[in-house]
């Protein structure tokens, strides 16, 4: 009975080539702007028949043409910053 060899052991395989580890640099993400909304003004207004009617209040300082934006408990005119809060009841 000879003794059997044992069996060579596979060949390692080959270190795969490790891919050079790209240096971490600061990604500056670009994010697509959007286009800058213009202010849709039709929206303001409300046109029923031959009457028209606005839809915002207007700024008491400012005057006409000067709609007051809508917050949760505010309006506030965007072209001189008067704000008036809405209670809540
Ligand atoms: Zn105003």
């Amino acid at each position: 009975m000879s003794k059997q060899q044992p069996a060579p052991p596979p060949p390692a395989p080959a270190p795969a080539e490790a891919a050079p580890v790209e240096e971490k640099k600061p990604e500056k993400k670009q994010k697509p702007k959007a286009p800058k909304r213009r202010i849709q003004v039709y929206k303001l207004y409300k046109v029923e028949g031959e009457t028209l009617s606005r839809l915002r209040k207007e700024c008491p300082r400012c005057g006409k043409g000067y709609f007051m934006a809508q917050h949760g408990n505010r309006l506030t005119c965007g072209h001189c910053g008067y704000t008036t809060y809405t209670q809540k009841t």
